[in-house]
């Protein structure tokens, strides 16, 4: 590829390079194994002496082509792709850390991200310090000694944007490997390689699939640490990304910049619209802070939160709205909702609710490719609904 294709993600996602049959859209090679024609052959890939697809928990070529582009779009040597998010999380965390390390991650994290921190690693007796990422000396003061630094920007129901830039440096500066969670922004908006985080992850099941009908994760970085999780936790833990999934991830990804403008568009207009309403106490969206986004975040998605004044019943506007759904996940075209007071009753694995810093009076919203129209017209519907 020339420079061009490098620094244009548009082009990235478009172009391909050649098909078989000069298809437009390479096949699915839904297969489990690959045969080879000789011992010889066999014995020269099982030495490692010739790279080929053997079996598809290893390399299989739909994933690879997914796992290629991801690297493109991320600016990384290499990337390696998972059946989940999580699978991604679990597997990059627990190739870094053993028994006695300590981690320290950004507070607010994903729900299930500190729920592994708290069980799991616990478990295998590594402790986890959680800080404020937007207090840079807290968190400077919480590294030295630590093996991994793990964050999340913007987090995921508050929206607190970090300098990922300056907190990467300082895991550098003390010798602590720093992994970022980049699903809320996307490669479209925020390139944490480029800021100096070693390793940046996702769940693709969100912005790169982006059509609800895939659940996915990917890791991307310099070949050596990606080879790292290749080689010492996923063939183990075995959570490799299907080659359905990842043909269904190529696909999302060639919409992957213009959706991303859109929610950012669209997503703006509701949380002004919701910011000036009399209903409503607080936008928590990374541009409506009062401050410049921080460096390196070059736009916003089309997730966001915001908390109702006191008095308004929450229930009754969420179950009034429409357009918007119900549901968790978001990244999808739909437009989607879930109130805090559901994520508060949750009861599974430790419920800190207060780690994830969500208020009861909170809602969180995506804002889907609808467009505006319907849904501000639906907030307001389930708003008055809400305060009859
Ligand atoms: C959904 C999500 C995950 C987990 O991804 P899955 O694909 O659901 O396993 C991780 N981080 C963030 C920020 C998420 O929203």
């Amino acid at each position: 590829m020339d420079d061009f294709s490098e620094l244009d993600p548009s082009f990235l996602v478009a172009h391909d390079g050649e098909n078989a049959y000069s298809a437009v859209v390479p096949p699915i090679v839904q297969t489990s194994l690959f045969t080879f024609a000789s011992v010889k052959e066999m014995e020269d890939t099982y030495r490692g002496l010739k790279v080929r697809p053997v079996y598809s928990r290893g390399l299989n070529p739909t994933t690879r082509a997914f796992e290629e582009k991801l690297a493109a779009l991320e600016g990384a040597e290499d990337a390696l792709g998972f059946a989940s998010g999580m699978a991604a999380i679990s597997s990059t965390v627990l190739t870094f850390v053993e028994p006695g390390d300590r981690v320290v991650a950004v507070r607010h994290l994903y729900p299930d991200a500190y729920r592994l921190f708290e069980t799991l690693l616990k478990r295998l007796k590594v402790e986890v310090t959680y800080v404020d990422g937007r207090d840079e000396e807290a968190v400077a003061r919480a590294l030295p000694g630590a093996k991994l630094f793990y964050m999340e920007s913007p987090t995921s129901w508050v929206m607190d944007a970090h300098d990922v830039s300056a907190l990467a440096r300082a895991a550098r500066e003390h010798g602590v490997l720093s992994v970022i969670d980049n699903s809320w922004a996307s490669p479209i908006f925020q390139r944490p390689l480029s800021l100096g985080v070693d390793i940046v992850l996702h769940s693709a099941s969100k912005y790169l699939g982006g059509h609800s009908d895939v659940v996915a994760g990917v890791v991307a970085g310099s070949r050596e640490l990606v080879g790292r999780i290749c080689s010492q936790t996923l063939p183990y833990l075995g959570g490799k990304l299907s080659p359905f999934d990842g043909w269904l991830l190529l696909r999302g990804l060639r919409t992957l910049p213009i959706r991303m403008k859109a929610h950012e568009a669209d997503a703006l207009h509701v949380a002004r619209w919701l910011q000036a309403h009399d209903a409503v106490e607080s936008v928590q969206h990374p541009a409506l802070r009062g401050n410049a986004l921080p460096p390196g975040l070059e736009g916003t998605s089309g997730l966001f939160s915001f908390i109702f004044k006191e008095g308004v019943d929450i229930a009754a506007f969420a179950d009034a709205l429409g357009v918007f759904k119900l549901g968790v996940s978001w990244g999808g075209h739909e437009s989607l909702c879930v109130p805090g007071l559901v994520v508060l009753a949750q009861n599974q694995g430790p419920n800190s609710a207060h780690a994830f810093g969500i208020s009861p009076r909170s809602v969180r919203l995506h804002v889907g490719l609808e467009g505006t129209t319907a849904l501000v017209a639906d907030l307001e519907r389930a708003i008055q609904a809400a305060t009859r």
